[in-house]
């Protein structure tokens, strides 16, 4: 039931001594490198683990500005492989392993997989994109350590994403979620049917938000429970929390990360259940360690412990990063809200773009929206009633009203990498 029992159920209290203890180090590590030598300047060893409020925080501007070596913290003979983030807000930062960091990453990836329900039986395939990105490799090698044998087909390609997942009775896909919605279409178009003519029965989704809607409807398509798996390259990449069977929130492994909510506009530190911005402080990394790291994902701690066993803390699903907030004529509005209206109506596909343009100095929202053609065949009129219902809702969810169209399944731009769901042009010329 655990991939490693002993840390995985160990008593808070237990968690919080060894938390204390390799911050310490960490520390002591951290300040090797040129960025935190000068930052962490006057720290020196913290008595009790509530000293980290104190600590400055890391922002990505930080490791912006730091590049490409200023955050390093060992030798760079003992360096053996750099990533980078996708760079979906700006340029993207580099982040550097040692030989121990990527067997570290091996581990925290497997013992993610092995909760969700994954074994060495298990045939799977890897569907994230290699290379830079730490999607593919973070999960390639966990999936090795676990013992499952492994097919690296990368993204993209639909028809030989099916043509593996057909011949070698695929029972685990790692997938983006958007991904998962445009690949069921590729199968119904070849007339394979997910649930008869597969064996797929868990998918490790994540890398960009989504919601329970999104989730629920991957598995009503495929027949398969879909696990929510939440990372970040600064941290290493995938690993960082995950759910259990039940589904439940995403147990963060706080022995590899110790996690903080802040308000991320008074900056100050929140208790249990209360929403804010997630900060990270890594507690066993050597080559580039990260002290109070902003993610700028927005989510909370739950409260109360989880019936699976294990004793690590769980986060909610991801809402949105703090610069993913859209600002319609003063309303603030998160693209998440937006999907699980949409995902609310059967009729409606469940691929869709916002794009935010301004008329009249005023900003309009405009929502453009596959037609689900499986479950509507409808009359012009019938569409026309679709839209305002759609409309309705929107407008109910965020208080602002939108413009929806339609547009024919296939025709909306479809990234290689994480979706791109909004498009703000505001500032563009005519
Ligand atoms: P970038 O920040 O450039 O996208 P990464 O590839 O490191 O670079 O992506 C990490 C980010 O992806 C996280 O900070 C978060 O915003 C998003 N993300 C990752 N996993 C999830 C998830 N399960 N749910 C929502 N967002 C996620
Ligand atoms: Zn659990």
């Amino acid at each position: 039931m655990f991939w490693q029992e002993d840390v995985e159920t160990l008593a808070q209290d237990k968690l919080q001594e060894l938390q204390l203890k390799n911050l310490n180090e960490t520390l002591q590590t951290a300040k090797k490198s040129q960025f935190y030598s000068k930052k962490l300047a006057n720290i020196g060893f913290l008595k009790n683990l509530s000293d980290l409020k104190n600590l400055p925080f890391t922002e990505k501007q930080d490791l912006r500005d730091a590049f490409p070596y200023g955050l390093l913290s060992v030798d760079l003979s003992d360096v053996v492989r750099v990533h980078s983030s996708s760079g979906t807000t700006g340029n993207p930062t580099v982040v550097f392993h040692t030989e121990k960091d990527l067997r570290e990453w091996a581990n925290i990836s497997a013992r993610c997989m092995y909760t969700a329900g994954a074994r060495k039986t298990d045939i799977f395939q890897n569907t994230m994109g290699y290379g830079l990105f730490t999607g593919g490799l973070g999960f390639h090698y966990g999936a090795e350590k676990l013992g499952m044998m492994v097919i690296p087909i990368g993204p993209g390609n639909s028809q030989r994403q099916i043509w593996f997942m057909k011949n070698f009775k695929v029972s685990a896909a790692h997938i983006l979620p958007s991904y998962a919605v445009r690949l069921y279409h590729a199968m119904r178009d070849s007339g394979v049917n997910p649930k008869t003519d597969l064996n797929l029965k868990i998918f490790f989704i994540g890398a960009e938000p989504h919601t329970e809607e999104l989730r629920r409807e991957i598995q009503d398509l495929y027949g398969v429970k879909a696990f929510n798996s939440y990372g970040l390259s600064e941290i290493s990449g995938p690993g960082v929390a995950f759910e259990c069977l039940q589904q439940n929130g995403m147990h963060i492994w706080e022995d590899y990360v110790i996690p903080e909510i802040i308000d991320p506009d008074t900056l100050e530190v929140l208790p249990d259940g209360q929403d804010g911005e997630l900060v990270l402080t890594t507690i066993n990394r050597q080559a580039m360690p990260v002290i109070r790291y902003r993610t700028r994902d927005l989510t909370k701690i739950i409260t109360g412990v989880c019936p699976c066993g294990r004793t690590h803390r769980r986060i909610e699903r991801i809402k949105g990063r703090t610069d993913d907030m859209m600002i319609i004529n003063g309303v603030n509005i998160f693209p998440v809200q937006i999907e699980k209206t949409i995902m609310n109506i059967p009729e409606a596909g469940k691929n869709y773009i916002i794009e935010i343009t301004k008329q009249n100095f005023m900003d309009k929202l405009n929502v453009k929206i596959e037609i689900n053609d499986e479950t509507f065949g409808g009359t012009l009129e019938e569409l026309e009633r679709l839209k305002a219902k759609i409309q309705a809702k929107l407008k109910e969810e965020t208080g602002v009203s939108p413009n929806v169209s339609f547009v024919d399944r296939g025709s909306l731009p479809a990234a290689e990498g994480k979706a791109k769901r909004v498009y703000d042009l505001r500032n563009e010329k005519k």
